[in-house]
């Protein structure tokens, strides 16, 4: 399912999401029961996190790093995605389209 548009830009065109080290995840599950949006699930067999719902991760939120102990977890450049973020609303306002209630 796709995630929600972020300031009227479909989610899919902004490269925002976790990734999960295997070798440094320990599977203490810190992640999941921190994020509201269920963006991990645990893989039981082999005892580490994984991205289930990328889309479900909030544009620029970075918050489940402060949780993972062992520094597992890795975002794109804020930085970077805050200027495709500008770049795209941009264009969208370039084309005419409306901005959608968040
Ligand atoms: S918080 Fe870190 S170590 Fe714990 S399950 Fe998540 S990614 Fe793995
Ligand atoms: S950054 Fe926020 S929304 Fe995204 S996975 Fe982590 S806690 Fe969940």
């Amino acid at each position: 399912m796709a995630g929600r548009p972020y300031m009227g830009i479909p989610r899919e065109m902004i490269p925002w999401e976790p990734t999960v080290d295997p070798e440094k995840c320990i599977g203490c599950g810190e992640c999941l029961n921190n994020c509201p949006n269920g963006v991990f699930v645990l893989n039981e067999e082999e005892m580490k996190a994984e991205v289930a719902v990328p889309d479900n991760c909030v544009v620029l939120c970075d918050k489940c790093t402060g949780f993972c102990a062992t520094d597992a977890i890795a975002f794109p450049d804020k930085e970077e995605t805050k200027k495709l973020v500008i770049r795209l609303l941009r264009d969208l306002r370039a084309k005419g389209v409306t901005r959608e209630a968040p």
